[in-house]
């Protein structure tokens, strides 16, 4: 994080702001807002500032800067035309820890004013970290027509009956529960479709009518993370993602995913890497149920699709018999996005009419498969887990009819800025696997689809944009 965001209060403090042109004018009116005591010092002052100052909103020095101005200030702006006024400003604010804001030229600022989106008392700020003010303010136009103009309404009906809703509940997470069902339920569509009253109505009634011990049964979403790009994830995942107390993942789950579910759950890492698994199957099946008997949203984030090699189904199969109640989210699975990222469609009118997806994972030293139908050579196979086995794999497949040049793919943190993409035959990849150094997760693509991956890649990670690797780590 580049840079840490607040929100200030600044209501009846002294700001000042150097500079008397419209580019002042736009800082003086949101410090105005906010109920700031501004002093603007400027020989000459635009129209719109002397309109301020004409209504008793701003004082005015009429002059130029002076080192005084800034006693007693919590806060410096300066956008004055000139560049060594500007930063003899900044440089003096500096050595007194004053706050300090140069009107674009981030280099001298100690804190950006964001763009903006305002439903007080509900504010959403943007910042680019002064990278791009044109991304902010484009970004801040999305959002605005994501969050409807009554939120600010919304809050305020919320905010007159935080009272009440205390004396009632008296724990947090009752208070959090019952908020949770009011602000995701009908009072909020009222108040969207302009009923406040009806609105305010039915938030007493849910209040009168509440249970004095809202007994809350605990659930599990096991939600499938997809393969690494957070793009990726489901509109459900990320939902459920942002409701849940509870995070628990492991090692396939990327951490830019990770960092999208609620700021405040707790995340509960249960490993799994190749021979080194943190916990068992069997444990973690014990602890979804005990988390969920605990009156806990469970969030069991699965990387690609629970379904497929996720062993979602003997997660699941537990808490049914515990009687857990539970939902299932699929994801997109590794085969389908490494595949995509690296530019091999898995299926091909020309080249394969089927695709299989395998697990090359060794059990007691050997890889047990149908080698005769997956050797097949209009069809595409997709190994996961496979890379201790691949000696084995291209063994077989060449012994059960496959040419050996019939091309691999290898896909290594796929659809991350960290993907990699080998191309080699099934001959050499054992050696290549070795030379090139691959490790987990990785991916191997068999067909001849893979051929198409020259004319067809699109993908291209930043070089060194995203140095954070997958990790055994927990990081929270
Ligand atoms: N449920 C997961 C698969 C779990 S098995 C899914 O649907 O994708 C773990 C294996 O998946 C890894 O060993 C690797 O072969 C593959 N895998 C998962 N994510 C990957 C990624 N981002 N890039 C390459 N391979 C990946």
């Amino acid at each position: 994080m580049d840079l840490f965001p607040v929100f200030l209060d600044l209501e009846n403090r002294a700001c000042l702001v150097a500079g008397g042109g419209s580019v002042a004018a736009r800082k003086v009116a949101l410090l105005v807002r906010a109920g700031a005591r501004v002093q603007v010092v400027a020989p000459k002052l635009c129209d719109e500032l002397a309109a301020l100052k004409e209504q008793g909103q701003i004082s005015h020095s009429a002059r130029e800067f002076e080192d005084a101005d800034l006693d007693d200030k919590v806060l410096v702006i300066a956008g004055t035309d000139r560049h060594e006024v500007n930063r003899r400003i900044s440089e003096l604010a500096n050595a007194r820890n004053l706050p300090v804001n140069v009107v674009d030229q981030p280099e001298l600022c100690s804190f950006i004013v964001p763009s903006i989106i305002d439903r007080s008392p509900v504010q959403i700020a943007v910042s680019t970290g002064g990278a791009s003010p044109v991304l902010a303010r484009l970004l801040r136009a999305r959002l605005e027509s994501y969050v409807p103009a009554a939120y600010g309404r919304l809050a305020k009906l919320v905010e007159s009956f935080r009272e009440q809703v205390k004396q009632r509940f008296t724990t947090i997470p009752q208070r959090r529960q019952f908020w949770e069902n009011v602000l995701q339920g009908e009072v909020s569509e009222l108040l969207f479709s302009g009923r406040d009253e009806l609105a305010r109505r039915s938030l007493q009634k849910a209040l009168d009518e509440s249970e004095d011990e809202p007994h809350r049964i605990g659930e599990v979403y096991l939600v499938g993370a997809g393969p690494g790009d957070p793009d990726l994830l489901t509109f459900r995942a990320l939902r459920l993602m942002q409701m849940a107390d509870v995070v628990v993942y492991d090692r396939l789950v990327a951490p830019p995913i990770l960092d999208m579910a609620r700021r405040d759950a707790e995340r509960i890492y249960v490993g799994k890497e190749r021979d080194n698994h943190t916990l068992t199957q069997e444990n973690i099946n014990q602890l979804l149920v005990r988390l969920a008997k605990e009156g806990k949203r469970v969030v069991r984030l699965k990387g690609g699709d629970p379904f497929i090699f996720g062993r979602g189904g003997e997660e699941i199969s537990t808490l049914m018999e515990n009687g857990v109640a539970f939902q299932v989210v699929p994801g997109i699975t590794a085969a389908s996005g490494c595949a995509t990222y690296s530019g091999i469609p898995l299926t091909h009118r020309d080249y394969a009419q089927s695709v299989v997806f395998v697990t090359g994972h060794l059990q007691d030293g050997t890889v047990n498969l149908n080698w005769k139908a997956l050797a097949h050579p209009n069809q595409t196979i997709v190994f996961y887990m496979g890379l201790h086995g691949v000696g084995i794999v291209s063994e077989q497949l060449i012994a059960h009819g496959l040419p050996a040049t019939m091309p691999v793919a290898l896909v290594q943190q796929g659809t991350t800025q960290n993907q990699r993409v080998v191309i080699t035959d099934l001959e050499r990849l054992e050696q290549t696997v070795r030379e090139e150094d691959l490790k987990p997760p990785t991916i191997i693509i068999v067909g001849h689809v893979v051929e198409l991956h020259e004319k067809l890649h699109w993908f291209e990670p930043l070089p060194g944009a995203n140095p954070r690797p997958f990790g055994g780590v927990p990081h929270v």
